[in-house]
């Protein structure tokens, strides 16, 4: 039998924030400027990647509702390609990589070709739109848990509990805060939903875009009024919508936003 010592690289699967790169952790910014190949979606912000090593390969693999530029089979297949050619791949991800990014997919198909995998974590949009906007997501006395859903479809299905996220809005369950990703398309089908489980469409919510980012806009209002106008409002960027009484409380406005040299 012939053996042969096959050097492999490191796939490190990083959160780069809701878009600023102030936001970025220190440990992402140092494997940015030590990457050999970078592969990277829309969310990532061009002020980030300015900040990597300039030798670096980019890879853009897409994403985007509906327009997948490299279908996840393949970005998997790229990753575990690429760490046998590259000591330091890393993969660039919006966010946080375990969110809602298919993050555990990629790290569980890189493990299993025998790739050494790291993770580092991101500020996720429910973080940053929340800071950014003053809303905290839990508050004594207003809300003791936040759920993270998608507003992503399953088969043309929404794919969440909606007895379970009745409920948990309801007032007099002691109060919760719901944070959905994705859900502009679908706001309309989520809040019917929510409806026929016995919500009142009057329960406060924000609509956030662009979170986290000096050009982040907000819609506040009640749960019904955001679903009604969603679409119009919206300008294509990135939203976060959150429900829950924390949304109309009026604390902290964290307004005094300002960029932070990184
Ligand atoms: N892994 C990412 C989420 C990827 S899913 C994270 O942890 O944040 C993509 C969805 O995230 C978008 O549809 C939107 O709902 C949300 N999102 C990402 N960045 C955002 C931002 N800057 N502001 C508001 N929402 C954002």
């Amino acid at each position: 039998m012939h053996h042969s010592t096959i050097l492999t690289g490191i796939v490190h699967l990083v959160g780069a924030g809701p878009g600023s790169a102030d936001l970025l952790t220190l440990r992402a910014l140092r494997l940015l400027e030590r990457a050999d190949v970078i592969v990277h979606d829309r969310l990532v912000s061009e002020e980030i990647l300015a900040l990597a090593n300039p030798a670096a390969e980019r890879i853009y693999v897409g994403k985007r509702r509906s327009e997948h530029c490299l279908p996840q089979e393949q970005i998997n297949e790229l990753l575990v390609r690429l760490a046998h050619s590259h000591a330091c791949v890393v993969r660039l991800k919006g966010g946080d990589p375990f969110i809602f990014g298919r993050g555990g997919e990629e790290a569980e198909a890189v493990a299993a070709a025998g790739i050494e995998v790291q993770i580092v974590p991101g500020v996720t949009a429910a973080l940053g739109c929340a800071a950014q906007a003053g809303i905290p997501l839990t508050h004594r006395g207003i809300a003791r848990s936040v759920t993270f859903v998608t507003g992503h479809t399953k088969d043309g299905q929404l794919d969440v509990d909606f007895p379970g996220l009745a409920r948990s809005l309801m007032v007099g369950h002691g109060g919760s805060t719901v944070a959905v990703y994705m859900g502009i398309a679908t706001m309309p089908a989520l809040a019917a939903g929510l409806a026929a489980e016995g919500l009142d469409l009057s329960v406060s919510a924000a609509l956030i875009e662009r979170g986290g980012t000096p050009r982040q806009r907000e819609l506040r209002g009640s749960l019904g009024e955001l679903a009604a106008r969603a679409q119009a409002w919206t300008d294509g960027g990135p939203a976060l919508l959150i429900i829950g009484e924390v949304t109309a409380a009026h604390l902290a406005r964290a307004h005094q936003f300002a960029a932070v040299a990184v």
